[in-house]
């Protein structure tokens, strides 16, 4: 019933993605069963040769407008039917470790929607890595996706290794054991990005690494 009440939300994004996972790897699983993960197209599909800083956050904040649209629209159905629900947290709540409460990128994986690029972000095979992802923890049995266990990346890419302005990425294929340490200098990419903020009062988008993939339709 309430997988039906979302799917038929869902058939008004045709352009979004989703599926859904068990969550009984996370910190949440006591309270939570299952996350519905959806990933919302940027509004503007960048390439490295139609990038620009500023179009590249204007793209992450309409899909932004996007996700609270979707977002609302579930919650007022849940909230219907009493179903307890939990948003968890995009933003990182540590800037040592920078890691969030709950990963909405390991989420993103196991439910099927697409695998971690050696830019360490969800590569979908529709939009490439061009998504915003978000995530509701629900505590309700779904049909679960495919989790995806390697990276689809074809062989020998390293566009988005290339594109590294700051050589933060280590060229290296995800698997599901491997550790982001493995794939990329986190703490070097948010140092770069975080210069940025002096001036403008945010991190620097960049997204050079997403607007070099390939993978995508444009
Ligand atoms: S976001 Fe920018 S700095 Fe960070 S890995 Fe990608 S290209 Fe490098
Ligand atoms: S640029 Fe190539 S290696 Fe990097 S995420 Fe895209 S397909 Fe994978």
């Amino acid at each position: 019933m309430i997988e039906k009440n979302i799917r038929s939300i869902f058939s008004e994004y045709p352009e979004v993605l989703y599926g859904f996972t068990d969550i009984a790897y996370s910190a949440y699983a006591d309270t939570y069963q299952s996350a519905l993960v959806f990933a919302v197209p940027f509004g503007e599909q960048l390439t490295i040769e139609t990038y620009s800083e500023e179009m590249f956050e204007k793209g992450i904040q309409d899909a932004k407008k996007i996700v609270e649209k979707i977002q609302i629209r579930l919650k007022e159905m849940l909230c219907k039917n009493e179903i307890p629900y939990y948003i968890p947290p995009l933003a990182q709540d540590n800037e040592i470790d920078l890691t969030a409460p709950f990963s909405f990128k390991f989420a993103a994986v196991n439910a099927g929607l697409g695998w971690i690029g050696k830019n360490d972000v969800v590569v979908t095979k529709k939009y490439g890595p061009r998504v915003r992802l978000s995530v509701i923890l629900m505590n309700e049995p779904f049909v679960y996706g495919e989790k995806v266990l390697h990276s689809n990346c074809p062989e020998g890419c390293r566009k988005c290794v290339d594109a590294c302005p700051h050589k933060a990425l280590h060229n290296v294929q995800w698997n599901s054991s491997s550790l982001r340490s493995d794939i990329i200098d986190y703490r070097l990419c948010n140092e770069k990005r975080s210069l940025y903020i002096k001036t403008h009062g945010r991190k620097h988008a960049c997204g050079l690494c997403m607007a070099a993939c390939p993978l995508g339709e444009f």
